[in-house]
């Protein structure tokens, strides 16, 4: 459920309508020089979303390193569907390896995948947790193998004292609605090396070389009607709309991320003597987002059921993807990911709850004999 500063965002966007610019430029070029002062990260395209930004980063890398169809992405399957749609998409194979203790990629299962044709490797952050990415990072180097980092749920995690991003060629964040960094629809593509950023913006509004807002309000000799097409391209850039919203969420991200950080404490400590879950871990060096606050229950349909009944309404993520038919043929291969699948729960937690709701959560749990 997201809280959104609604006066604050509806003077953003008053502006936008003032101005007469709701499109690409203005807000998306304020939002993005906000989220490189941020975060620390060299480069940062606003995008439509983190599935056009997932799709926009392996197609950029593809070209750059002129993979050919069919050469593989070692991937995770606990995630959402648009991390490995992004791979086939451009013609490239998920190769799904296992996750660990932190539910994200195991090293040591990434490095028993690698074969001739791996060219990159796709790591999610999940609920905002950074697992061993600084190893998985330190494995592509060693190999010559891109990084790719779904930071979907990354907004404002920090690993090693760094905002996460930093560690990979590609990173993608989310500010769909229900993420840690709301607006309605939109996202953020990083890459660490700014001809692929500027290949990005290329690819992201169908090919052509310059959009409306250099060539009219930037462009000293007044509108330049001219332009060149060189790809075919994709319409996946951001709007000012969005951006607005996001500049606002974006001033309130590492207060909202603290509050988050604090009711995970309670659900820590709340469940700590509770035999019939286990909470995820957060990596060593970590500092999460705390988008999710996920737990394992061995009985976890049951434990679902028995929430819904007291009207707690716990989420699931994710499906392990190789249960989907489409990725069926990589089914079994990772046991601890198909486990976990069955065993997850996200608990409730937003920026409306208090402590005593987190109580209520926890006290429902401990009455479940399951
Ligand atoms: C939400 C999500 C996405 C997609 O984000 P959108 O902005 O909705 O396209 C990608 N990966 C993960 C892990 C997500 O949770």
């Amino acid at each position: 459920m997201p809280t959104f500063r609604v006066e604050e965002c509806l003077a953003e966007i008053k502006e936008c309508l003032e101005q007469g610019w709701t499109g690409i430029g203005y807000k998306t070029v304020a939002f993005e020089e906000a989220w490189k002062t941020y975060t620390g990260l060299a480069n940062a395209h606003f995008v439509a979303s983190a599935s056009a930004g997932l799709h926009l980063a392996v197609s950029v890398l593809k070209q750059a390193g002129a993979w050919k169809d069919d050469d593989e992405i070692i991937t995770t399957p606990l995630t959402f569907v648009s991390t490995n749609h992004a791979i086939l998409q451009e013609q490239l194979r998920p190769v799904f390896a296992d996750v660990d203790e932190y539910l994200c990629l195991d090293p040591a299962a990434v490095e028993a995948l690698i074969t001739p044709r791996t060219r990159a490797v796709m790591f999610v952050g999940l609920g905002g947790n950074s697992g061993r990415l600084p190893d998985i990072a330190a494995l592509c180097r060693g190999r010559g193998l891109r990084l790719i980092l779904d930071a979907a749920h990354m907004a404002g995690t920090r690993v090693d004292g760094v905002h996460a991003g930093a560690q990979a060629d590609a990173a993608v964040f989310s500010f769909h609605a229900v993420k840690n960094l709301p607006t309605a629809d939109s996202g953020m593509v990083c890459f660490r090396d700014p001809a692929l950023d500027t290949q990005a913006r290329k690819l992201s509004w169908l090919g052509i070389d310059k959009d409306t807002y250099s060539r009219t309000l930037r462009s000293p000799s007044g509108y330049h009607w001219r332009y060149e097409v060189e790809h075919i391209g994709f319409k996946y850039h951001g709007n000012s709309v969005m951006a607005a919203m996001g500049l606002v969420a974006l001033r309130y991200l590492d207060q909202d991320n603290a509050q988050r950080r604090e009711l995970a404490a309670a659900y820590d400590e709340a469940l700590a003597d509770c035999a019939a879950v286990r909470p995820v871990p957060v990596a060593p060096g970590c500092e999460p987002s705390r988008h999710l606050y996920q737990i394992l229950a061995r009985h976890r349909d049951a434990l679902m059921a028995h929430l819904n009944a007291r009207s707690i309404y716990p989420g699931v993520h994710y499906r392990d993807n190789t249960d989907y038919s489409m990725y069926r043929a990589a089914a079994g291969t990772c046991l601890r990911a198909t486990r976990a699948s069955h065993e997850l729960i996200s608990l409730p937690l937003h920026l409306r709850m208090r402590q005593s709701d987190v109580a209520r959560v926890a006290r429902a749990i401990a009455t479940f004999d399951g």
